[in-house]
């Protein structure tokens, strides 16, 4: 008889189930809305030309594989902290930020959430309502009790920012508060900047510890624009993690790459913490992997690779702003003043939640070929041209 008998089977990942549905779905017109990926015009995942010339100059000089750092490669680190916070943050030049390689923006959520769980056990972690489902699970997996604070308004497909900070004015000091820097996973509703400027003073004062996780820098409004939440908070003297990944904006999901910085109120402490950041990391996967991080390195360290990026960052950026702008106006089109699709444009990044019911979520992958994920959030860059009026005339069924 098996040892594993008691082993339940993995009802599989939501998100990656249904992908698998719809590449088996024979529908020429199927539209797959689901996954956090960015894909371009013509519906393929887009190789960076700045990265591809990154690969090239790398592979004239073949460097031999070895271990790298425990914390990464250090000159990467530092492009990292540039990138996230300003090369001209008071808290860089003050060299009061650790900062390590991680394994995309997951890993440094999960290095983070095991740093948090040995100095700070006793620390909870509040999430917002609704977020990214494996925030929950890499906390939770961690051992950190978790809660939610009020965010998404679903009356108005805004954010409930009065209950939110109702409730971050009552929560233990020394909790720490998940936030999301901008283009949140899965609303799409963002705080606008006077926003911050109120939620800033009450975690510093109330001595809350933020966690922002920044996965999608560069897709809302610009690579400083979106990062100016981490910027002010740093600013302000909190003492904040912060989550950054280049899977999305560099389009190098499978190359696990990302950063974890961990922003002190000096250089001796940092120093500390990024000590036992590495011990973390040690007994977890040891060190990080390679390629990724040189391509991220190759381009971030070269002024010219830097503006090629920045540019086919703004492509995209561009294209999903494009994006909402036509889904809205196809939607306008068939409802008029019988209902508002206004969240559309105002809501950022790759993700808007639509309100759409899950039955309705349903109708549209059975009737339509339309895939969106069972919230009823939708991915936007699944949207084209070519495909923007099929996907508004299935909403426009289903909703009736
Ligand atoms: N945080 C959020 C909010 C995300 O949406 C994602 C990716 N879906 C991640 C973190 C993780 O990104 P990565 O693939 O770099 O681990």
């Amino acid at each position: 008889s098996s040892v594993f008998a008691h082993v339940p089977p993995y009802p599989g990942d939501p998100i990656l189930s249904l992908m698998e549905a719809f590449q088996q779905d024979a529908r020429a017109d199927k539209v797959s809305l689901s996954i956090g990926l960015y894909f371009d015009e013509q519906g393929r995942l887009p190789v960076l030309d700045c990265v591809r010339q990154a690969a090239q100059a790398l592979s004239q000089n073949a460097v031999p594989c070895g271990y790298l750092p425990i914390e990464g490669i250090a000159p990467y680190r530092q492009l990292v902290q540039d990138l996230v916070f300003g090369a001209d943050h008071e808290a860089v030049r003050a060299q009061r930020i650790a900062t390590i390689q991680s394994l995309g923006g997951s890993g440094a959520l999960k290095v983070g959430a095991d740093f948090i769980k040995r100095y700070f056990p006793d620390a909870e972690i509040w999430l917002s309502d609704p977020t990214w489902e494996n925030h929950l699970a890499i906390f939770e997996g961690a051992g950190l009790r978790t809660h939610s604070y009020p965010y998404y308004d679903a009356a108005t497909g805004g954010l409930r920012f009065d209950a939110m900070m109702d409730t971050l004015r009552g929560i233990p000091s020394g909790s720490v508060v998940l936030l999301h820097a901008s283009c949140h996973n899965p609303t799409g509703v963002d705080l606008s900047r006077e926003q911050w400027q109120q939620l800033i003073p009450v975690i510093v004062e109330r001595g809350l510890i933020p966690f922002v996780d920044m996965a999608y820098q560069g897709f809302g409004d610009g690579l400083d624009e979106d990062a100016w939440s981490v910027r002010a908070l740093a600013e302000a003297g909190a003492q904040a993690f912060v989550a950054n990944s280049f899977s999305k904006n560099f389009s190098l999901y499978g190359e696990r790459v990302g950063g974890l910085s961990v922003v002190c109120n000096d250089a001796t402490t940092a120093a500390n913490v990024l000590g036992q950041l590495k011990a973390t990391v040690r007994r977890n996967y040891s060190s990080p992997p390679t390629q990724g991080a040189r391509l991220v390195q190759q381009v971030l360290q070269s002024p010219e690779l830097s503006a090629q990026w920045a540019g086919e960052l703004a492509e995209m950026r561009g294209r999903i702003k494009d994006m909402r702008a036509r889904l809205h106006h196809a939607l306008h089109e068939r409802f008029g003043e019988r209902r508002d699709f206004g969240f559309l444009l105002t809501q950022r990044g790759m993700f808007s939640y639509t309100g759409i019911t899950e039955p309705q979520v349903h109708r549209l992958r059975v009737e339509h070929g339309v895939y969106l994920i069972r919230s009823g959030r939708m991915c936007m860059s699944g949207l084209s041209r070519a495909n923007v009026q099929h996907v508004a005339d299935a909403i426009a069924h289903v909703l009736g």
